[in-house]
This record gives structure tokens, C-alpha cells and sequence, in this order.
């Protein structure tokens, strides 16, 4: 049996998502929810609306929508007859439920599966009343919000649930919806949210224990402890605190009494009365932080008052950001403290779960890395500090160490054994880590291998003959030595001792860009040559990829912007991400992208218009690119807007690309050559229609005064310039364009400026 035909009921949050990755998935999937009165599929349409939402896309591209069809579970319900999977999402009511369940039952084809998005409803209670043939097809699919974005997919197998319903489910949801999927005990919240809620629960409170206030706490519970940056009181406003509030809520009804949660979870007066104000975050413009016009700012627990959220420099954050949450716990300063509290609680929590949940730290660890966003699970945390000493700080504190925990003393939950990253699992027992057919996650591989070279921000492998690259600094930004250790690897794969390159990495994104850092200390020190140096180099390494004897693929996930899509673009086959993120956004920071991106833009655009002699329509659309630092939030709208070339593919699961990039490199086929060749410019005329463009746009409002001055230097590297029309210029000549513009932006204070503003308050100055 396969799945071809799949049904959603409830289209509110989680069912609108469900139907928007099936449809991502090319697979068609009927949406219904309750009929409405004046319209009966209202309520499904306004799910789908959900889905067009253009700062959270849940669809990859227009045409996906296609695949989905609107209905209400009045008149569309035979629909159901012939579907092969039906996926319930409706609101978190048991009656409710067992409901449609039945209905379900009496439509539904014999083979059809059925599965329940529920958080917290145990499956025994969900089919209690169903025949067995029902509880044989029946599990539950719980996804993660927002479903196209989030990776994990918690796979929970009733008693009576065959097999082979269970093997189906989670061949669909790895191979077509690109899920990781963690197969789950039915224990009460799964793992993700037991271990995710309790850990945020212990943020929140240690804060307040201990005083700090949402700026303090935000700046070490965040990247520093390899967890997303909003913190614990930014993702209270991210969630909402009022759905916070009903998680927690929720878990202390289906948790044991004895449970740990319970003494995490007090209700505190502050958001009881946030609540009652409408404060509850990001959906009403208030929470922990807000927006005003002065500025964000940020609640004062004690007075409840808002005041300037200036940001927090903390060199410990920093420290541990880049050198390991060790950092935090060696310091013993009111931060360490804080640290100290939310760690030892939270990773003890998850080693209690142990056997209760499973026999290995490998679920866990997958659940809260694919559904929190965490860099290393609490497992490879506890490995990071070292059990002995977490152990060892645990008692001297007279806090219980978990009978899981104990078992490791003197060793570690994981470990390379016969070249094999393996597992200790209940008992002491250890076992090679197995992924599915096709998936490899370079942050496990990694471990297994010796890089060729490497520096502080990347290193190369030899991956099974192969070189692969691997950006590795502060969100992936690079800088000299970045592009030394890339330069490296292709002079290795030239001498023929290997067969191709392959720029990749399993970070959240590959690449945000150029260090701004560097650029500023070029500036600072008004070494505008050495800039120039810098410039030359990274275009000298793209240009040795895309000339490259050998197959060169760039396997982006997350965001490739900047600096990091320049690398991305002049690899001669790209597999990305379905949810990747490229662009060139250098405007906004007062610079033109200087590593052949402007170039590359310009090429793109004239093959994907066919433009023949006339090229100036490739060198509006080019201009309209690069000034507004457009980006593209799939791949299919990079191809759509010249980001991507025609041989370029992407992959739906992000633990499949690197499998799918080593294939890429042993398929010539797939591998475009690069024909750059002169061009008979447009100059002079188009470049001052573009300019009076520019200064037209400014006088209207719409531009700042030096957003003329940068769109005016982009003009002139796409058009020519200032030149006679038919003026043959050739690749170099883009390439020396594209430093010229750059050296003279960074040489004036208006882009000091946006820098600066960039580097210290996190976002560019409008000026
Ligand atoms: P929601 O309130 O956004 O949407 C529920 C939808 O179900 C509504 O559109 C409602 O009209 C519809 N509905 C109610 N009764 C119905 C019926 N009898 N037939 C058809 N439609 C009906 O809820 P949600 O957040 O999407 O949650 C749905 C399920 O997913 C719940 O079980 C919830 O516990 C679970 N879940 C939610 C999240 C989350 O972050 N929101 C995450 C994981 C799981």
C-alpha cells in the first residue's frame, strides 16, 4: 500500500499546516473542517489563507496549492472514501474526537490509516470505543508548529497499532513530508514536549528565582546554551503567553503527581496578569518585549513598567557561544548560576525519563534538536560538560542523579567505536546510531572523521573520497580563512587525489554572509588595499568552483545570504533544502555583494530570459534583485527568480541532502558548466534611467537617501556604467566592477554606518 490520497480534518493551525506539507509533497489532500454558515468551507479557506501567510510560508511555491482541495465536514465527507491516510487535527477535545472517529470509520476504505495530532491525549483513550480493526490502522502524527518549518514528527504506536501502519507512516513522513521521525512510547507529552516545556518551565523560573531580568536570562538561555536566541521569555511571546500558560496547564493534568514538572509549573501571579491585559506577545504587539516607536523594549518583572531594550554585550555569552556551554558552568557569577540551575534540572529530567520513554538518549536527543531547535540534545550536552563532572556537581549539591545518569559514570552516552558513532543504551549496552537508508547528518558523520585542515571557522574532510567543506563560526560568517580552507580543498581535489567537492554543513543555516566584523576592522583601520585583497581572494576561490575540472556541489540548508549564497552560487550543481532561504542582501547593510554575485545575478537573468542581444531587461531584473536584497524562501521561487540554475534540485528531508549531494558528485550529468561570455553592455542610458528611478523612488519616500547611492553603484555594475551602449565587457571586468563599487561604499560613513548600527544594536541604520 502507498499513500496517494491523504485527508485533513481541522484546518486550524496544526490541520492547515499537515495539508500545506503533503501538498509541498505533491501529494493531493483534501482540508475540511466544520461547514460555516454563508460559506461552508470558510473555515478551511481561511487555513489556506494561513498557509499564503508571506512571512511563514507554509507552502514552497504557488503551484503546491494545487494539490490541495477545500471542504467541510458536512458535504464533503464521502472525499474520505478513497483516501489512503486520514490525518485528524481537530481541537483537543476527547469527545470530539471519538466522534469523528466514528463517523470515520463508517467512510473511510478498510486499509485507510487514521492517525490524531494530539499533544496530549493518550491513544488508549482516543479508540477506546473503536472496534479492533480500527485501533489496528490508528496512531498518532504529532507534528510541530509551523509544520512546513519544524523537522520533527513524534510517531506514536498504539498497543494494537500493526506494524505495518507504523512502517508506512514513517516512510511517508521521512521520504515525502521530509520529517524526522522519532518513533514514540504513548507516554504523556511524547519526548519533545516533556523534555522542551519542563526545560523552558526551568528557565522561567530560575529567572525569577534568581532575579534576572528577560534581557539577562534571554542572553544566556539562547545560542550560548545551543538553543534557538529567542530565549525563554522571547519564545513565551513567540508561542503566546496564554497558549504557554494552557500547555503547562495540560501537562500537569496527564503527568504523574511524582513527576518533576509539577514543581516547575507554578503559576505566576505576573503572566497571570499579563493575560488578564492582553500582554500575552508577539500576536498582540506585547508581552515580555515590544515594539514601540523608540524602540524595542523590554517588561520590568517587579514593576511590570516597559523600559529601552538595550541589547546585552555579554563577553561570558559570547565565550560559550563559541567555546561550549562549559563556559557557563565555570563561572561563577549569578549567570553561571542561572545556567547551572536550568541545566541541571532539565538534562537530570531527561535522564530520569529513561527507561520510562525508551532505552537509548538518541530519541531524545533527536526530538529536542528536530522540534526545539536545540544544536546538541540533553544527552550530548551532558557528554559536553562530562558526566563525571555533571554527576559529580549534581551531588555535591544533594540533587539526584538519575539511575540512566549513574550508569555512565567514568564514560559517556555516546561514543566512536570501529568508525561507527554508537549509543549506550539502558544497561550499559552500546549500539551503532542507525539512521534510514539515504540519511546522513553531517554533525554525526563529522564525528567519525580527521579533517584534512582546518581553522577556528571551517575545515575540510575527506568524505569517502570526497572533499567536503564545512563553515563552521558564529551563524557560519565568512571571513579570509574560511574561504583559505576552501581554497585548500579545491587545490587537494585538483591534484586528482579525490573526485569532487562538496560545500556543506547540518548547522541550522549554511551561511549568513561576509563577517561584518572583518569588513569593519578593514575600514577601521582604513586598509581600503587589504579590503581589496580580501574581495579579490573570495572571488579568485568562487571563480576556482565554478571552473572547477571536477564536480562541485553546494548543499545549502537553512539561510544562504550574502557572502554565503555568492559560495552557493558558483558551485556547478546545487541540492538544497525545500525550506532553503538564498539571497543577496548586501544592500541593506550599504555595500553591493562583492564576491561575483552581482555578476552571477546579471548571467542568471540573461539565460533565464534568453535575451539574445538585448540584455537591458536581464539588467533591470538583475538591479530590482540586488536593491532590494530580495530573497527567496524556496527553491522554487529561486529558480523562478534567477537564484537557481535549471540543473539545481532541492530535497524535502534536510538529513537526505548530503546523501543526495554525494550522488550528485558521481552524476556528471547533473553538473552545469558555466558559459560566461562578454557581453555587449546596455551602458549609459539604462544606467541614468535606473538612477532617475532611484532619486524618483527616494523623492516619492520610498528610498533613503543612501539607499540611491547604493542601488546607483548596483546600476552601474549591471549595466556598464557609464559607458557607450554596446561596450563589450567581459566576466573579469564584473568581477573588478563589483570591488570598485564595494571599496568606494565602505569608503564613506553612510556605510560605516549601517555596519556599525548592524554590528552593535543588530539591525542596519535607515539612512
Ligand atoms: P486550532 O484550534 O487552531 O484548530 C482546530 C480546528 O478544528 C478548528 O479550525 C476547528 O474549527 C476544527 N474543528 C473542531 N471540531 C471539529 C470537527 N468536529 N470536525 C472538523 N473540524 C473541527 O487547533 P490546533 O492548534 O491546530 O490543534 C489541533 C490539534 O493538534 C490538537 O489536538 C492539538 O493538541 C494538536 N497540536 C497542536 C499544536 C500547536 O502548536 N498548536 C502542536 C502539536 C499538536
Amino acid at each position: 500500500m502507498s499513500i496517494n490520497k491523504v485527508a485533513v480534518i481541522g484546518a486550524g493551525t496544526m490541520g492547515a499546516g499537515i495539508a500545506g506539507q503533503v501538498a509541498n509533497a505533491g501529494v493531493e489532500v483534501w482540508l475540511l473542517d466544520l461547514p460555516g454558515d454563508s460559506n461552508p468551507n470558510a473555515l478551511a479557506q481561511r487555513g489556506l489563507e494561513r498557509l499564503r501567510d508571506p512571512d511563514q510560508p507554509g507552502l514552497i511555491s504557488k503551484d503546491a496549492e494545487a494539490f490541495i482541495h477545500l471542504g467541510n465536514t458536512r458535504d464533503d465527507f464521502a472525499q474520505l472514501a478513497d483516501c489512503d491516510w486520514v490525518a485528524e487535527a481537530v481541537v483537543e477535545r476527547l469527545e470530539i474526537k471519538k466522534d469523528l472517529y466514528r463517523r470515520l470509520d463508517s467512510v473511510c476504505q478498510p486499509q485507510a490509516i487514521i492517525t490524531s495530532n494530539t499533544s496530549t491525549i493518550p491513544i488508549r483513550l482516543l479508540v477506546e470505543d473503536m472496534p479492533l480493526a480500527f485501533r489496528q490502522r490508528f496512531a498518532i502524527t504529532h507534528f510541530f508548529n509551523p509544520v512546513r518549518f519544524m523537522r520533527l514528527l513524534e510517531l506514536v504506536r498504539g498497543e494494537d497499532t500493526a506494524p505495518a501502519v507504523i512502517d508506512l507512516l514513517a516512510d511517508f513522513c521521512e521520504q515525502q513530508l521530509g520529517k524526522g521521525v522519532v518513533p514514540c512510547l504513548d507516554t504523556p507529552g511524547f519526548l519533545g514536549n516533556r523534555v522542551g516545556v519542563f526545560t523552558i518551565q526551568c528557565a522561567l523560573q530560575a529567572a525569577f528565582e534568581l532575579g534576572l531580568t528577560p534581557l539577562q536570562a534571554d542572553a544566556i538561555f539562547g545560542r550560548p546554551m545551543g538553543i534557538p536566541k529567542t530565549g525563554v521569555f522571547g519564545l513565551y511571546d513567540l508561542i503566546g503567553i496564554d497558549l504557554m500558560s494552557d500547555v503547562v496547564q495540560s501537562l500537569v493534568n496527564i503527568l504523574p503527581a511524582d513527576d518533576p514538572f509539577h514543581a516547575e509549573a507554578a503559576v505566576l501571579p505576573l503572566m497571570t496578569q499579563m493575560i488578564a491585559n492582553g500582554q500575552t506577545g508577539n500576536k498582540k504587539g506585547q508581552g515580555f518585549y515590544r515594539d514601540s516607536p523608540a524602540g524595542r523594549e523590554v517588561l520590568d518583572l517587579e514593576s511590570a513598567e516597559y523600559g529601552p531594550a538595550a541589547r546585552l554585550n555579554l563577553p561570558l555569552a559570547e565565550r560559550a557561544e563559541q567555546q561550549g556551554v562549559s563556559q557557563l558552568l565555570d563561572d561563577d557569577s549569578l549567570y553561571g548560576d542561572f545556567a547551572w540551575r536550568v541545566l541541571a534540572r532539565s538534562l537530570s529530567y531527561a535522564a530520569a525519563l529513561i527507561p520510562e520513554v525508551g532505552d537509548d538518549p538518541v530519541a531524545i536527543d533527536d526530538a529536542m534538536k528536530l522540534g526545539y531547535n536545540w544544536i546538541q540534545g540533553p544527552f550530548e550536552l551532558i557528554d559536553e560538560i562530562g558526566v563525571d563532572r555533571f554527576i559529580e556537581r549534581l551531588e555535591a549539591e544533594q540533587m539526584a542523579v538519575p539511575p540512566f545518569l549513574a550508569e555512565a559514570r567514568g564514560s559517556s552516552f555516546y561514543r566512536v567505536a570501529d568508525g561507527e558513532l554508537q549509543a549506550r543504551h539502558h544497561g550499559g549496552k552500546w549500539q551503532t546510531i542507525e539512521r534510514p537508508a539515504g540519511v546522513i547528518r553531517f554533525s554525526e558523520k563529522r564525528q567519525t572523521l580527521q579533517p584534512r585542515n582546518h581553522c577556528a571557522v571551517a575545515s575540510w574532510y575527506d568524505l569517502d573520497g570526497i572533499a567536503l567543506v564545512e563553515f563552521h563560526s558564529k551563524a557560519n560568517a565568512l571571513d579570509a580563512d574560511s574561504m583559505a580552507i576552501l581554497d585548500d580543498a579545491l587545490t587537494q581535489v585538483e591534484t586528482g587525489a579525490m573526485r569532487g567537492l562538496i560545500v556543506h554543513n547540518d548547522a541550522q543555516h549554511f551561511s549568513c554572509g561576509v563577517n561584518l566584523q572583518k569588513v569593519r576592522e578593514f575600514f577601521r583601520r582604513e586598509d581600503m588595499d587589504g579590503l581589496d585583497r580580501f574581495l579579490a581572494d573570495f572571488q579568485n576561490t568562487v571563480h576556482r568552483m565554478q571552473t572547477a575540472t571536477f564536480p562541485v556541489v553546494a548543499a545549502p540548508v537553512g539561510m544562504s545570504i550574502g557572502g554565503g549564497f555568492e559560495v552557493v552560487l558558483h558551485a556547478k550543481q546545487v541540492i538544497c533544502h525545500a525550506n532553503s532561504v538564498t539571497g543577496l542582501v548586501e544592500s541593506l547593510v550599504g555595500v553591493v555583494p562583492g564576491g561575483g554575485g552581482c555578476k552571477e545575478t546579471l548571467y542568471r537573468w540573461i539565460d533565464l530570459l534568453q535575451c539574445g542581444e538585448d540584455i537591458s531587461k536581464a539588467c533591470w531584473k538583475a538591479f530590482m534583485n540586488l536593491g532590494y536584497g530580495r530573497t527567496a524562501t524556496s527553491p522554487v521561487i529561486a529558480l523562478q527568480q534567477a537564484m537557481l540554475r535549471s540543473n539545481d534540485r532541492f530535497v524535502i528531508n534536510r538529513d537526505r541532502i548530503l546523501g543526495e549531494a554525494i550522488k550528485a558528485i558521481d552524476d556528471p550529468a547533473g553538473q552545469l558548466a558555466f558559459e560566461r561570455p562578454e557581453l555587449a553592455m546596455p551602458g549609459r542610458p539604462v544606467f541614468q534611467e535606473m538612477v532617475k528611478w532611484l532619486e524618483q523612488s527616494r523623492d516619492k519616500g520610498l528610498f533613503m537617501p543612501h539607499d540611491v547611492k547604493v542601488g546607483t553603484e548596483m546600476a552601474r555594475i549591471v549595466t556598464g556604467g557609464d559607458i557607450e551602449p554596446g561596450t563589450i565587457l567581459c566576466e573579469q571586468d564584473f568581477y573588478d566592477a563589483e570591488r570598485r563599487s564595494f571599496l568606494s561604499l565602505v569608503s564613506g560613513s553612510a556605510t560605516r554606518d549601517r555596519i556599525n548600527s548592524m554590528l552593535d544594536a543588530g539591525s542596519p541604520v535607515r539612512n
